[in-house]
């Protein structure tokens, strides 16, 4: 026999666009379909925000000499238009200008990359030689062979705040958005689809997936293999205040090894201390079991990178964080419709550098789910690339 509560809970409640996932991707998603009066509803399986996933640990860099891939560079265009206007809707600061300084060899896929999308894109940028860097950034300590390719439309975007933002601004154009309410399983037919969950089983016209690191247990048939990796990053009190303060020192990247490097901001009020990370996919996991427990040898490695090459900022350590990074096979985004499933949409392997897209993903994604196609430039990010 099936209660009334039973019957309630089972209710099916259908609406235009379920999104699965609320974090970075899916919070700025939630946030366009609702402000062009789409019926969306947001499911998390955390709180909004968390720091399980991708987008905790207080700071994300943004910068638009994309030395990845020249083609990112128009989507960062719209995408720092779209914080612009977060900002100015929300009246949140969400996003400090600080300037971005890449340091590496000439010939370094960093500072190579960014020269060849800044030309591409009439970039304004400046090459600092050995000498110049020295006088103007005294706070680095770098061998002679290497030179800084300086930007100043970098920065640093809040992440927890931007999150907690967009779903915010959701809500007030009428999405409903769930927190702890995970999606167990989803099919999607000729009618709709529909999406449970351990409380509630819902329908809708459409669905987007943006499950960061678990993206490959609810899209196991996109014929896609992600790699989700297990990242540290860590604070230390510097030895001097002064030259690692907001509108003194920049947003930084250091090449320590051929297309990886470690990178690190300005000191922000509301950071517990220097942040320092190493941007390269580190040790394979699964999102449901993540060693959470730094371990000392892993905070070693990252006090001597600051030790030979910013020795001021390295003090005791304040805090130390794991985070997860969802790497696709060549680390460019996937933003497409399911190979197999019309009414399916899916953002992921965002491969630990999607933060500063999330707005102008978000954008993109309202478009697919609304209309199924876009002006924003994100052919290039299709899953079509993978059949070649
Ligand atoms: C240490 C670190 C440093 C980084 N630094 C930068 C940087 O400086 N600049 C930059 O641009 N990018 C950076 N990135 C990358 C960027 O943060 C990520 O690319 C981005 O956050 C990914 O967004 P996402 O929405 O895919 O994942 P998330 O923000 O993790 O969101 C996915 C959400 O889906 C939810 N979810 C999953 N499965 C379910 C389910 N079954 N039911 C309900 N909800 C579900 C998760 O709980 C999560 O909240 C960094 C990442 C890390 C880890």
């Amino acid at each position: 026999m099936v209660t009334g509560q039973q019957e309630r809970s089972q209710v099916q409640r259908r609406f235009d666009v379920i999104v699965v996932g609320v974090g970075s991707m899916g919070a700025a998603t939630c946030c366009y379909l609702a402000r062009r009066g789409v019926r969306v509803l947001g499911l998390e399986q955390f709180g909004i925000p968390h720091a399980l996933g991708a987008h905790h640990g207080h700071t994300r860099m943004i910068r638009t000499a994309y030395f990845e891939h020249p083609d990112y560079v128009p989507l960062l265009e719209r995408a720092y238009e779209l914080w612009g206007e977060l900002e100015d809707q929300s009246g949140e600061k969400l996003l400090h200008l600080t300037g971005g300084l890449y340091l590496g060899d000439q010939q370094s896929e960093l500072i190579a990359g960014a020269v060849a999308a800044s030309k591409q894109h009439g970039l304004p940028y400046q090459i600092l030689t050995h000498a110049e860097l020295q006088q103007k950034f005294p706070q680095f300590r770098l061998p002679t062979s290497q030179q800084g390719f300086f930007e100043d439309r970098a920065g640093v975007l809040l992440p927890e705040k931007v999150v907690a933002t967009f779903a915010a601004q959701a809500m007030q154009y009428g999405a409903e958005i769930r927190g702890h309410e995970p999606v167990g399983d989803w099919e999607s037919g000729s009618q709709g689809v529909t999406v449970r969950t351990p409380s509630n089983t819902y329908q809708a016209d459409r669905v987007v997936f943006t499950g960061g690191a678990w993206s490959g247990k609810l899209l196991v048939d996109c014929g896609v293999q992600l790699a989700v990796t297990r990242q540290v990053l860590a604070w230390f009190s510097p030895r001097r205040i002064e030259p690692f303060a907001l509108g003194t020192f920049p947003a930084w990247y250091l090449e320590t090894e051929s297309g990886y490097g470690h990178y690190g901001f300005p000191l922000l009020s509301g950071q517990p201390g220097f942040k320092i990370a190493l941007h390269k996919p580190a040790t394979v996991t699964d999102a449901d079991h993540v060693n959470r427990q730094v371990q000392p040898q892993e905070i070693e490695q990252l006090r001597s990178v600051l030790r030979e090459h910013i020795p001021n900022a390295v003090g005791p350590l304040v805090s130390a964080s794991v985070c997860l990074y969802s790497n696709s096979p060549d680390s460019h985004f996937i933003i497409d419709r399911h190979p197999q499933k019309n009414r399916v949409w899916l953002a992921c392997g965002f491969s630990g550098h999607g933060f500063k897209f999330s707005s102008v993903v978000g954008e993109a994604l309202a478009d697919l789910a609304t209309v199924g196609t876009t002006d924003l430039p994100i052919d290039f990010l299709r899953l079509s690339r993978f059949e070649k």
